[in-house]
């Protein structure tokens, strides 16, 4: 891992220290994306004026001597489907290309009562579907260490703009791998939370059973700051869950590390998997052991029905939550302007306003969720995916953490999987398995993941801060 980047704890001690002020640091990264995001394009949007006061009120804070949180100041990304009062909201859609959010998602709340700085919004695939950030409706993102790669996806965006100087941080949202995914073909760090550890408030809604907002950061502190900062109950969500998280999410103890058990699950280490990434993993493991800790070969017997049981559920909550953007409620496509009926406005606008991808799953779930075929695909899931729970469960009896691959394969070409949906699925054969069983997940350099116990964030933050702290 690089040392030369700048990190939140480097940020805040330059900016509690004068040796930079909030405002001179934010014309910076505005100078940088001006400079690099062309190419680069992280950025949907970005809100100058709006982070020029914020950083303006940081300064006056620090010439009056007050205490800053380790998050003030801190110029974060933030992807598009997470409303921040005033700035564009389109999930890059086409179909809320218009559209501005009228209010702060509970998240983006908590991060502007500890002084962020919110400076722009990030591209992402069309409302979180797909593994590339190239179903976006308004432009492709390259990946910054080689531009002709796609950065992952969905929060392809908001991990270009980390990876590429752009920000310090982002935030962006994990139905099936889509933070720890991007992270990983960018070379930073993801952390998908526990299913209820933060408010879904204020995010636009994928697959409600799977979502979790979390963040994309340089280093594992970095992503264990922001986790700390966006966790906790919301009586707007009620599905968020009253765990409160300390300490010990930053300061993790070496002896308590040096007691752990990683599982290695057979399944997840099959042939197929690219030559390099393996390399990678089995450095990782020797690593660990030299740091004594412990390891055990376990099982999830149930991994080979994951993938079909995922783009079952995932399809048919997506289609039914996408049922809302009928084109009256919220913004709509030019196209339906001049509808004779409201049947008509509302086929005019669905089909102008979504994307192949989006259509895809929306036909997908709806026919899975219809009579007749509920219980054979729907119902039936819902089964496995209490099995595949189960497996975990059961794993965790022996171990503590469960180390995975994060991707079977590195950034692959922009372009190279965009008209065979199948293959671009199957990036997200070892992610979404942590979603369905609605576990914690970390996703770090060099192409590994953590995956902990409910609400045990402090387990695989801490496995991975002490590994970082020997890489580097
Ligand atoms: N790539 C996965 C999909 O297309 C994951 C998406 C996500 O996590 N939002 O469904």
């Amino acid at each position: 891992m690089k040392s030369d980047i700048l990190t939140i704890k480097k940020f805040h001690e330059g900016l509690t220290n004068k040796v930079f002020s909030a405002r001179e640091a934010l014309a910076e990264f505005y100078k940088i994306i001006d400079a690099k995001d062309g190419e680069i394009g992280a950025y949907l949007s970005t809100d100058r004026d709006a982070s020029q006061t914020q950083a303006e009120e940081i300064d006056r804070m620090v010439n009056r001597g007050e205490k800053l949180s380790a998050l003030a100041g801190i110029p974060l990304a933030i992807k598009d489907n997470i409303m921040v009062k005033g700035q564009p909201c389109t999930a890059s859609s086409k179909l809320l290309e218009k559209y501005k959010a009228i209010y702060d998602a509970t998240v983006i709340k908590k991060l502007r009562s500890e002084g962020s700085i919110f400076i722009g919004k990030t591209n992402m695939d069309e409302f979180a579907m797909g593994s590339s950030t190239e179903t976006s409706a308004f432009k492709i993102t390259k990946n910054p260490r080689d531009l002709t790669k796609v950065p992952g996806g969905s929060s392809g965006g908001s991990a270009a703009a980390v990876a590429g100087g752009m920000a310090v941080a982002a935030l962006g949202s994990d139905t099936g791998g889509s933070i720890r995914e991007p992270a990983d073909f960018c070379g930073i760090v993801g952390l998908k939370p526990t299913y209820g550890a933060v408010s879904r408030y204020g995010l636009i809604p994928m697959s409600s059973s799977l979502d979790q907002i979390g963040p994309l950061t340089n280093t594992v502190e970095d992503a264990a700051i922001v986790f700390r900062a966006i966790a906790g109950e919301d009586p707007r969500d009620s599905t968020s869950a009253s765990v409160i998280y300390g300490e010990e999410l930053t300061n993790p103890k070496v002896e308590h590390m040096r007691e752990m058990t990683i599982g290695l699950p057979k399944e997840y280490f099959i042939s197929g998997i690219d030559k390099g990434v393996q390399a990678n993993i089995a450095a990782v493991i020797a690593d660990f052991k030299g740091l004594r800790v412990r390891f055990k070969e376990i099982s999830l017997p149930h991994t080979k029905y994951a993938l079909s049981t995922y783009y079952i559920i995932m399809a048919a909550e997506a289609s039914s939550n996408l049922a809302r953007l009928e084109g009256i409620r919220y913004a709509r496509v030019p196209e339906a302007e001049n509808a004779v009926d409201l049947m008509d406005r509302y086929v005019k606008n669905r089909s102008h306003g979504f994307g192949a991808e989006v259509k895809r799953r929306i036909i997908l779930g709806t026919f899975v969720l219809s009579s007749g075929h509920y219980d054979a695909y729907y119902a039936k899931a819902q089964k496995v995916r209490a099995l595949i729970r189960r497996d975990f469960d059961e794993a965790f009896k022996d171990v503590d953490v469960i180390l995975t691959p994060v991707s079977p394969t590195p950034p692959f070409k922009i372009g190279e999987k965009m008209n065979n949906p199948l293959t671009m699925y199957l990036s997200d054969i070892f992610t979404m398995t942590a979603n369905l069983a609605g576990l914690p997940a970390l996703a770090m350099p060099p192409n590994f993941q953590l995956i902990g116990k409910p609400f045990h964030e402090a387990d695989i933050l801490g496995l991975g801060q002490y590994f970082e702290r020997i890489r580097r």
